[in-house]
Formats: C-alpha cells, sequence, structure tokens
C-alpha cells in the first residue's frame, strides 16, 4: 500500500496516519518528522532547515526531496509507504512521480482531508495545550502567530498539490472535520476500494 495524506497543518494527517502504520504494518513517513529530527541532531540538512521551519515557512524543494529519496531506500518502505506533510509542492509530486516510476511503483490513493480552515487554529491551540499538559514540549511552530504563516504557505504552495492528483484521477477527498473514527473508516473505505 502506498499512500499519500494530504491537508493543511492541524488537519490531522498525522493521527490518521499513525492508525493506518497499526492497520497495514508500513511506515509513516513524514518529512516533518525527518527534518525535526535532521534539526535535534545537528546535521547539516538541520541547521540549514531550522529557522525556516520555525517561521513557519517551506524548506527548499532539493533537501525534501533529497530526504524523501534516501527514506524510500530504507528496507521497512519496500512494502508500502504513507507519505505525511510530503509533496507541499507541485515541484515535489512530480519529483516524486519521477522517483516512483524510476523503481516501476504506482501509488495506491491519495487522500485528501478536507477541513475548515477557521477551526485549524483552534484545533492547533488545543494540540499544544494537550502536549503540554502531558509534559511533552511544545512544537515551536505550534504558536498561533507561526502557523497562520503555515496555513499561508498552505494555501500558497500546497493548495494546488491536490488538483494536480485530482487531475490523473487519483485523489479521494474526505472531510477531515468528523471525529477521528469516522476519518479512519472513510480511509479505510478508499483503501479498501484501491
Ligand atoms: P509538519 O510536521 O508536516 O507540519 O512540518 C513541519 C515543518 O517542516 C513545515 O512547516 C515545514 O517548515 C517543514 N516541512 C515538512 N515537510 C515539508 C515539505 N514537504 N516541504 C517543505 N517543507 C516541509
Amino acid at each position: 500500500m502506498r499512500l499519500i495524506l494530504l491537508g493543511p497543518p492541524g488537519a490531522g494527517k498525522g493521527t490518521q496516519a499513525k492508525r493506518l502504520v497499526a492497520r497495514y504494518g508500513i511506515p509513516q513517513l513524514s518529512t516533518g518528522d525527518m527534518l525535526r529530527a535532521a534539526v535535534e541532531a545537528g546535521t547539516p540538512i538541520g541547521l540549514k532547515a531550522r529557522a525556516v521551519m520555525d517561521a513557519g515557512q517551506l524548506v527548499s524543494d532539493d533537501i525534501v526531496i533529497g530526504i524523501v529519496a534516501e527514506r524510500l531506500e530504507q528496507p521497512d518502505a519496500r512494502k508500502g509507504f504513507i507519505l505525511d506533510g510530503f509533496p507541499r509542492t507541485v515541484a515535489q509530486a512530480k519529483a516524486l512521480d519521477a522517483l516512483l516510476e524510476s523503481k516501476g511503483l504506482k501509488l495506491d490513493a491519495v487522500v485528501e482531508l478536507k477541513v475548515n480552515q477557521e477551526e485549524l487554529v483552534g484545533r492547533i491551540v488545543k494540540r499544544a495545550e494537550e502536549a503540554r499538559a502531558r509534559g511533552e514540549p511544545v512544537r515551536k511552530d505550534d504558536d498561533p502567530e507561526i502557523f497562520k504563516t503555515r496555513l499561508d504557505a498552505y494555501n500558497r504552495d500546497t493548495a494546488v498539490v491536490a488538483p494536480y492528483y485530482a487531475e490523473r484521477g487519483q485523489l479521494s477527498v474526505i472531510d477531515g472535520m468528523q471525529d477521528i473514527e469516522k476519518v479512519s473508516a472513510d480511509i479505510e473505505r478508499v483503501l479498501d476500494g484501491a
């Protein structure tokens, strides 16, 4: 199963990806997680990405495409994967097409979680509060002001990615405002038909 989850920050891609990992036994490839790990480890990529991420902007296509290409080479990605947070630009989508084609692989599904953007800021504030209550560190870019910059980046660069897949007849749109179980059930229905 090779799947892309699309949708703005806070749409629930990470939550749904984790549930799919448990159900299908395939890894979640989150470029945000990979970049945060690189920042944490202080690698050259992490050093380049840090300020961009903290500001809520997009890291360059070259860097992100590079880390995804490397990640797809790992043995655990051979039986499938869930891409979460990638592609975020049409250039990334085209690079992914080329990467998969070079390996003779095809996507099984592209799922967009549609959400009401006005409600997203509230969701993200709640996510930060819950992390704090668990004693976990809160993501710097979950600050409401920076979150708005992330939404702007989504609307400017990423919103065009769903139509890119729709034109190829690969896109399934799901109502991401439903509760978590219902969203999961809708995704499973799409995947069962894929
Ligand atoms: P996320 O965890 O998916 O919300 O990503 C956190 C941050 O990492 C984003 O705000 C970007 O700065 C960066 N990032 C993650 N994925 C990408 C991507 N595909 N393209 C560009 N920047 C990305």
